[in-house]
């Protein structure tokens, strides 16, 4: 017959067998405030959204101020904000000598991710003129960087002429993955199947000498 110490011990080890399980799929387990909020919305599609600034606008003023301006806006119309990151300060790339203003959001919509992308270009274009070569100064850009259907946490890929997400640049822009694993880490590459956090780590690991 089993001992009252021996039941203890079965219980004991359940428990922790159970915490463990628990812990390693929690993410997949508890409800996302991100995808509740856009049930509770009744929107279709959630969006990551990075958003960048180096230039003054001659209303709204310098990078910083343009990045809260255009938070405002596109809360209004067909997206709505979940979420949003603290805006960061980093170093130009490319031709353009100013440096930048960076952070993240989550955007609720029906949009389709094309609709989406002519809704954020229409946007940048309320905010200034572009130039016509990449990674110049530019008042206002606004990159889709993952999306997915709001009543499921899988997240989706998508490839047309104008349009890929993940965004090709994701993996390698720190001013990317910094605002966005604020604010969405826990949602995957669908690419590697990696978290965004994970990426974002790997990113500021020094590479290890072999
Ligand atoms: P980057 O954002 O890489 O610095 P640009 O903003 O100059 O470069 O690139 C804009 C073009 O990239 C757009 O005309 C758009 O059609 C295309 N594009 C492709 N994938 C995406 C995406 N996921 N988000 C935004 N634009 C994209
Ligand atoms: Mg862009």
């Amino acid at each position: 017959m089993e001992s009252n110490a021996a039941k203890c011990n079965h219980k004991q080890r359940q428990i922790m067998w159970l915490a463990i399980f628990l812990m390693t799929h929690i993410d997949n387990i508890m409800p996302n405030a991100d995808n509740d909020f856009a049930n509770l919305t009744n929107l279709a599609y959630l969006y990551v959204i990075a958003m960048g600034s180096n230039r003054r606008h001659r209303i709204h003023g310098l990078p910083r101020q343009v990045l809260v301006r255009a938070m405002q806006r596109l809360n209004e119309g067909p997206t709505k904000i979940v979420r949003q990151s603290s805006i960061i300060e980093s170093l130009p790339i490319g031709p353009s000598q100013r440096s930048y203003a960076n952070n993240a959001i989550i955007l609720a919509s029906n949009l389709q991710p094309l609709e989406m992308l002519d809704w954020l270009k229409n946007m940048e274009s309320e905010f200034g003129t572009r130039h016509r070569r990449r990674w110049t100064s530019r008042t206002l850009d606004l990159d889709i960087i993952l999306w997915r259907e709001a009543f499921c946490a899988a997240d989706l890929s998508w490839c047309s002429p104008s349009l890929t997400i993940p965004h090709c640049h994701m993996r390698e822009r720190d001013f990317v993955l910094g605002p966005v694993s604020q604010i969405a880490g826990s949602w995957r590459d669908p690419i590697s199947g990696l978290r965004i956090r994970q990426l974002h780590h790997r990113l500021k690991k020094p590479l290890s000498k072999s």
